[in-house]
């Protein structure tokens, strides 16, 4: 998941970065409305929390040019304008939703996630074989077995998992989980995809994450029909 923070204020673009980052998303700032733009256009975000009060221009401005577009990421407008007016402009401007600073962090997140919910075209109960993926709950299973995963795991597996049977770039899973500053660092996955292995599939018979030669990494569940007789040549070698 991918949030982009439209903030000209750098105190409060760190905390929000720093506190989204920690709950596992993957955040971009852009300081004005001009930069905001141009990531919009360039990104596909899944939420973008806006400002409304840019050096550049209006907040609103910028939630215009996001609405333009036939399917943009919802917007959340955080604003230090708490006039009726302006929510109510806001919103019939195509916010989905509006917080007014102050805010307090943990009522911001669960707006987040609820936002991100909504948007979401797909199930938050992921299944690969064995392996379930709670989205909503930040839970991860493995049959029986509850696995506890570090944010930047479980952003990895999410989204391998919302792509199952799709072989996935390093640089994909690198844009999709990380920020902007680690292009580049695409090694880094190999290391975490070594973690969640360990964690996910190290123990158990059947392996899910599979490495694409050439490409990167799939997950997906060995096929039941392809029961050949058991001759101790797994389909599917972790490697
Ligand atoms: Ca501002």
């Amino acid at each position: 998941m991918r949030i982009l923070v439209v903030e000209d204020e750098r105190r409060i673009a760190d905390f929000l970065g720093r506190g989204l980052q920690g709950a596992g998303y993957a955040i971009d700032v852009a300081p004005d409305g001009a930069t905001a733009i141009q990531f919009t256009h360039d990104t596909d975000y899944d939420l973008v929390i806006l400002d409304l009060m840019l050096p550049d221009m209006d907040g609103l401005k910028v939630l215009e040019r996001i609405r333009g577009r036939p399917s943009g990421p919802p917007v959340l407008i955080l604003s230090a304008r708490g006039q009726l007016d302006d929510r109510v402009k806001g919103l019939e401007n195509g916010a989905d939703d509006y917080m007014t600073k102050p805010f307090a962090f943990v009522e911001l997140l669960a707006r987040v996630r609820a936002l991100l919910r909504r948007g979401q075209p797909t199930p938050e109960r992921l299944q690969v074989g064995d392996l379930v993926v709670d989205s909503l709950r930040r839970k991860v299973t493995r049959g029986a077995e509850t696995i506890d995963l570090a944010p930047k795991e479980f952003g990895i597996l999410e989204y391998m998992m919302r792509n199952k049977g799709r072989p996935l770039s390093r640089t994909m899973i690198v844009e999709h989980v990380w920020d902007m500053d680690y292009d580049g660092l695409t090694n880094i996955v190999d290391v975490y995809i070594r973690h969640l292995r360990s964690k996910i599939d190290d123990r158990y018979p059947e392996k899910l994450i599979h490495t694409v030669r050439g490409i990167g990494y799939m997950i997906e569940a060995p096929e039941k029909s392809a029961n050949k007789p058991e001759s101790g040549n797994p389909m599917h070698a972790a490697g």
